[in-house]
Protein backbone atom coordinates (compact mmCIF):
# COMPACT_ATOMS: atom_id res chain seq x y z
CA UNK A 1 0.00 0.00 0.00
CA UNK A 2 1.35 3.68 -0.83
CA UNK A 3 1.97 6.01 1.81
CA UNK A 4 -0.63 8.87 2.28
CA UNK A 5 -0.27 11.88 0.21
CA UNK A 6 3.16 14.05 2.42
CA UNK A 7 4.20 11.07 3.30
CA UNK A 8 7.39 8.37 2.42
CA UNK A 9 8.03 5.05 3.46
CA UNK A 10 11.32 4.26 5.55
CA UNK A 11 11.35 0.52 6.18
CA UNK A 12 7.78 0.02 7.46
CA UNK A 13 7.04 3.36 8.70
CA UNK A 14 5.46 6.34 7.13
CA UNK A 15 6.89 10.02 7.48
CA UNK A 16 6.12 13.56 6.41
CA UNK A 17 8.12 14.61 3.59
CA UNK A 18 10.09 17.55 4.47
CA UNK A 19 8.42 20.61 2.76
CA UNK A 20 5.41 19.29 2.29
CA UNK A 21 3.03 19.95 5.77
CA UNK A 22 -0.42 20.45 4.72
CA UNK A 23 -2.79 19.85 1.95
CA UNK A 24 -4.69 23.14 0.59
CA UNK A 25 -6.24 22.36 -2.82
CA UNK A 26 -7.18 19.57 -4.98
CA UNK A 27 -6.66 20.52 -8.69
CA UNK A 28 -8.60 19.10 -11.84
CA UNK A 29 -5.37 19.49 -13.96
CA UNK A 30 -1.40 20.20 -13.73
CA UNK A 31 -2.13 23.74 -15.05
CA UNK A 32 -4.70 24.51 -12.83
CA UNK A 33 -1.94 23.17 -9.88
CA UNK A 34 0.60 25.34 -11.47
CA UNK A 35 -1.66 28.67 -11.30
CA UNK A 36 -2.35 28.20 -8.21
CA UNK A 37 0.76 27.79 -6.62
CA UNK A 38 2.01 30.83 -8.52
CA UNK A 39 -0.91 32.43 -6.82
CA UNK A 40 0.61 31.05 -3.76
CA UNK A 41 3.94 31.65 -4.60
CA UNK A 42 3.41 35.38 -5.67
CA UNK A 43 1.80 35.74 -1.75
CA UNK A 44 4.93 34.77 0.01
CA UNK A 45 3.43 31.35 0.45
CA UNK A 46 6.20 28.31 -0.16
CA UNK A 47 3.66 25.82 -1.55
CA UNK A 48 4.75 22.47 -3.56
CA UNK A 49 2.47 20.25 -6.19
CA UNK A 50 2.29 17.03 -5.30
CA UNK A 51 0.80 14.35 -7.81
CA UNK A 52 3.01 15.81 -10.60
CA UNK A 53 3.82 12.71 -12.82
CA UNK A 54 1.17 11.06 -11.27
CA UNK A 55 -2.06 11.51 -14.04
CA UNK A 56 -0.48 8.84 -15.91
CA UNK A 57 -0.97 6.09 -13.45
CA UNK A 58 -4.63 6.81 -13.75
CA UNK A 59 -5.97 3.48 -14.34
CA UNK A 60 -3.66 1.48 -12.19
CA UNK A 61 -4.82 3.71 -9.36
CA UNK A 62 -7.78 5.59 -8.32
CA UNK A 63 -8.38 8.82 -10.44
CA UNK A 64 -8.71 10.56 -7.03
CA UNK A 65 -5.41 9.28 -6.05
CA UNK A 66 -3.95 11.53 -9.31
CA UNK A 67 -5.07 14.40 -9.01
CA UNK A 68 -2.45 17.79 -8.52
CA UNK A 69 -2.65 19.15 -4.64
CA UNK A 70 -1.34 21.55 -3.44
CA UNK A 71 0.86 21.54 -0.09
CA UNK A 72 2.22 23.81 2.02
CA UNK A 73 5.28 23.57 3.62
CA UNK A 74 3.96 26.07 6.72
CA UNK A 75 0.80 25.12 7.99
CA UNK A 76 0.63 29.02 9.53
CA UNK A 77 -0.77 29.90 5.83
CA UNK A 78 -3.38 27.75 5.41
CA UNK A 79 -5.72 29.95 6.32
CA UNK A 80 -4.51 32.78 4.10
CA UNK A 81 -3.69 29.93 1.14
CA UNK A 82 -7.64 29.11 1.70
CA UNK A 83 -8.57 33.15 1.03
CA UNK A 84 -6.18 33.07 -2.40
CA UNK A 85 -7.91 29.63 -3.19
CA UNK A 86 -11.28 31.23 -2.33
CA UNK A 87 -10.65 34.36 -4.67
CA UNK A 88 -8.82 32.25 -7.80
CA UNK A 89 -12.44 30.34 -7.91
CA UNK A 90 -14.75 32.64 -6.91
CA UNK A 91 -14.02 35.98 -8.30
CA UNK A 92 -16.00 38.91 -7.21
CA UNK A 93 -18.05 40.43 -10.10
CA UNK A 94 -15.99 43.43 -11.31
CA UNK A 95 -19.22 45.85 -11.26
CA UNK A 96 -22.65 45.04 -9.76
CA UNK A 97 -25.45 44.93 -12.20
CA UNK A 98 -27.49 48.54 -11.85
CA UNK A 99 -30.92 49.80 -12.35
CA UNK A 100 -31.52 53.10 -14.64
CA UNK A 101 -32.52 56.10 -12.35
CA UNK A 102 -34.70 57.63 -14.92
CA UNK A 103 -36.10 54.56 -17.14
CA UNK A 104 -36.08 51.61 -14.54
CA UNK A 105 -34.15 49.33 -17.04
CA UNK A 106 -31.82 46.66 -15.81
CA UNK A 107 -28.30 47.46 -16.69
CA UNK A 108 -24.66 45.18 -16.83
CA UNK A 109 -22.44 46.52 -14.56
CA UNK A 110 -19.93 47.35 -16.97
CA UNK A 111 -22.05 49.52 -18.78
CA UNK A 112 -21.47 53.04 -18.65
CA UNK A 113 -24.56 54.45 -19.41
CA UNK A 114 -28.45 53.05 -19.55
CA UNK A 115 -28.58 50.94 -22.59
CA UNK A 116 -32.28 51.86 -23.23
CA UNK A 117 -32.15 55.67 -22.72
CA UNK A 118 -28.19 57.03 -22.47
CA UNK A 119 -28.72 58.60 -18.80
CA UNK A 120 -25.92 57.76 -16.45
CA UNK A 121 -26.07 55.48 -13.27
ZN1 LIG B 1 -32.53 54.30 -18.63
Amino acid sequence: MPPAPGFETRGRRAIPIVGLVIRCYTAGSLPEAHLMLHRLQDAGIEAHVFNQNAQSGVGEIPFTHAWPEIWLADPADLSRARAIVEAVEHPPAPWADWICHACAEANPGQFELCWSCGTAP
